[in-house]
């Protein structure tokens, strides 16, 4: 998603880009569904997208709901109420985002080449050639890495640098609309998310009746491909959910294909995210956990950034030291508070009792204060007379 809403960035900057993407028209995307927070949504409009258009597919969640896997309601929070022109906190599939961005860049004439794998480039002074695993190359005036967690182009701007550090819970997902007997609580715009005794579950109802649901259930080690078959995967979320009072176990049972797993990666700090002719951005640059909910949010944050670099910038070095100037601070921070709402999920039992315990004061400061994550979701991607201020603004003290 990245790359496709920096491709519209760039030409609205009056730029020609091109898009390369690894798979192949209609193959399978990973994952099943995301949200996308108001900061993203903002982002997509500061770019003159519709998020309402963009994302019809999904529907909104503006309310969070959390409880303890006795099934008592701990806390509820507003995930940041309407982004400009009213659109709210919005769930939708992954594939059904993804194609959305791409037909708005295809309908702007950007050309999308598919099966093109980026393995590496070379620069000069004056432009930068990416070679492709089919042999062929492109050459432009600036490479944008937006190839995701392990990407090729970091790798070639990094050597030897980080790798995806793993948080210690893998994740799970599904969509049914069999029926469940456990009372479901319908109401719209409600996404609802509990500390399950031995793993974290949350589940969303979508318009249609059908039930969105993750499961993260904690692992000390990595997952590796042949560890679970699709059986016992399902055998084995089933037992984690085996005597909460949650419908957790329920709705995977009734899950025709439980997706997953995979496991919960985030990229802390990456030290050279550009060179004069090449800048990485989205999770290339520093992926979030999903425990932030923030990692689409924070990929297209960067692509309209990167834009407004381009434009306001003659010289392509100077705009990449720009958009890093004006990201960095924030999207690391961000990574912080993705892996302090990660760590969250897998209190131990004395963990748990404490966590319980204290949740309803927690909750309680921070619907006192108008907009806990202000820092977070009123996010505006800055102008250009807004800059200087913006970048000491999140180099400054803070975080939640
Ligand atoms: C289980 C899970 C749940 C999540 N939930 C949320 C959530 O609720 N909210 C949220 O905001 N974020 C969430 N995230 C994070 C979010 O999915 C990512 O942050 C987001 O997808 C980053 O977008 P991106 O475009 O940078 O990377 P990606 O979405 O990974 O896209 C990278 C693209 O590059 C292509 N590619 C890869 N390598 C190459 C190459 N060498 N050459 C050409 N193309 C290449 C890939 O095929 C892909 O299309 C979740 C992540 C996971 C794993």
């Amino acid at each position: 998603m990245a790359g496709a809403v920096a491709a519209i960035a760039l030409h609205r900057a009056g730029r020609q880009p091109h898009l390369y993407e690894s798979r192949r028209p209609g193959a399978a995307e990973q994952g099943a569904f995301l949200t996308v927070a108001v900061n993203g949504l903002n982002a997509l409009r500061d770019l003159g997208l519709d998020p309402a258009r963009v994302l019809a597919a999904g529907f909104a969640t503006p309310t969070l709901v959390l409880s303890n896997g006795r099934g008592r309601r701990l806390a509820e929070f507003a995930l940041g109420g309407s982004a400009a022109g009213g659109t709210a906190t919005t769930t939708i599939r992954r594939a059904d985002l993804y194609a959305a961005l791409r037909a708005e860049a295809s309908a702007l004439g950007i050309p999308i080449g598919y099966g093109r794998r980026a393995t590496g480039f070379t620069e000069t002074p004056a432009g930068v050639t990416v070679s492709f695993d089919d042999g062929g190359t492109a050459e432009g005036e600036l490479l944008v890495g937006a190839d995701g967690l392990r990407s090729a182009i970091r790798a070639g701007l990094n050597p030897g640098g980080p790798r995806p550090a793993y948080l210690g819970l893998l994740n799970a997902g599904g969509f049914t609309s069999r029926p469940v007997a456990a009372a479901l609580d319908m109401t719209p715009g409600v996404t609802r998310m509990a500390f399950g005794r031995r793993s974290f579950f949350g589940w969303s109802v979508a318009p249609d009746g059908t039930v969105w649901w993750f499961a993260n259930p904690p692992s000390r080690e990595p997952v590796r491909p042949g560890d679970f078959t699709p059986q016992s995967w399902r055998a084995h979320l089933i037992g984690l959910f085996a005597g909460d009072d949650l419908p957790a176990a329920e709705i995977v049972r009734a899950t025709g294909e439980v997706l997953g797993p995979w496991n919960t990666e985030d990229l802390p700090s990456v030290p050279v995210w550009r060179s004069g002719r090449a800048v990485l951005i989205g999770d290339a640059a520093h992926a979030v956990s999903p425990s932030s909910e923030q990692g689409a949010s924070m990929a297209m944050e960067d692509a309209v950034t990167l834009g407004r670099c381009l434009a306001a910038r003659a010289e392509v070095p100077a705009a990449l030291a720009e958009y890093e100037r004006l990201r960095r601070a924030r999207v690391e921070r961000v990574v912080a508070y993705g892996r302090r709402n990660g760590s969250g999920k897998t209190a131990g039992p004395i963990g748990a009792v404490v966590r319980d315990a204290m949740f309803p004061l927690v909750a309680k400061v921070m619907s006192s204060r108008r907009n806990p994550d202000g820092w977070l979701l009123d996010h505006r991607v800055p102008r250009v007379g807004e800059w200087r201020q913006a970048a000491s603004r999140e180099d400054g003290p803070g975080g939640t």
